[in-house]
């Protein structure tokens, strides 16, 4: 019988799958103006969809990871299922808010808008934090520091590696703009403090 925490972590893979897809779809007739296409930002795209699908899908019908396994309590795991839940609203909502404005690799389309409302309007990389959040349902899902840790790992990666470049892109392109905009928001989490005063730049 398959696990139920295993069945939600694979609907989770299809929804995030679908969701990717059509957005994809969607945006093809994009024209990005100025792209950022590092052999390092692409390694980290690969390494993404590694971790969403072989990696946990190994851990859940096979044993190689089974060294890995840790206990988990069974109501950690039913947050879990709501934090895969959330994750899948933020994963759409982040896509669907920026519109014709989304690509998957770092890009300045040719009718580039900055997108600053629904998702945005708080944390600058609402798609990011639905990976750190996936990455701690799928841990409390999966029980097993390898297949249950992969998603995280690659939002630690964005964290640090893509947001720079990102930004660094996005000022070059909206300069004062994404500079005030940084100043009213946060990376992944709401800023609480009122820091209006603090000059990223
Ligand atoms: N980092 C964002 C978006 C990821 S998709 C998030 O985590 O939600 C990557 C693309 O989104 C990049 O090509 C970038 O140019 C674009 N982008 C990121 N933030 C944007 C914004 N506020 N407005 C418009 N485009 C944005």
């Amino acid at each position: 019988m398959v696990d139920p925490f295993h069945a939600a972590f694979l609907v989770f893979t299809l929804a995030i799958g679908g969701l990717r897809g059509f957005y994809q779809w969607r945006n093809r007739a994009n024209q990005p103006v100025r792209h950022d296409a590092t052999l390092l930002d692409r390694a980290l795209l690969v390494f993404a969809i590694i971790a969403m699908m072989p990696v946990p899908l190994l851990q859940i019908f096979t044993p190689v990871f089974a060294f890995f396994d840790v206990a988990i309590a069974h109501w950690l795991s039913v947050a879990g299922v709501i934090l895969l839940v959330a994750a899948v609203w933020m994963f759409w909502r982040s896509h669907a808010d920026l519109g014709a404005n989304w690509s998957a690799q770092l890009a300045i389309q040719a009718a580039h808008v900055l997108v600053e409302r629904g998702v945005y309007r708080r944390i600058r990389h609402p798609m990011y934090a639905s990976l750190l959040l996936a990455g701690i349902g799928q841990f409390l899902v999966l029980h097993n520091w390898i297949g249950g840790g992969s998603i995280f790992v690659t939002g630690v990666l964005f964290y640090f590696i893509r947001i720079p470049k990102e930004e660094a892109l996005l000022i070059g392109q909206f300069g004062a703009s994404y500079r005030d905009y940084m100043r009213r928001t946060g990376r992944v989490l709401p800023r609480i403090l009122n820091v209006a005063t603090i000059d990223p730049a």
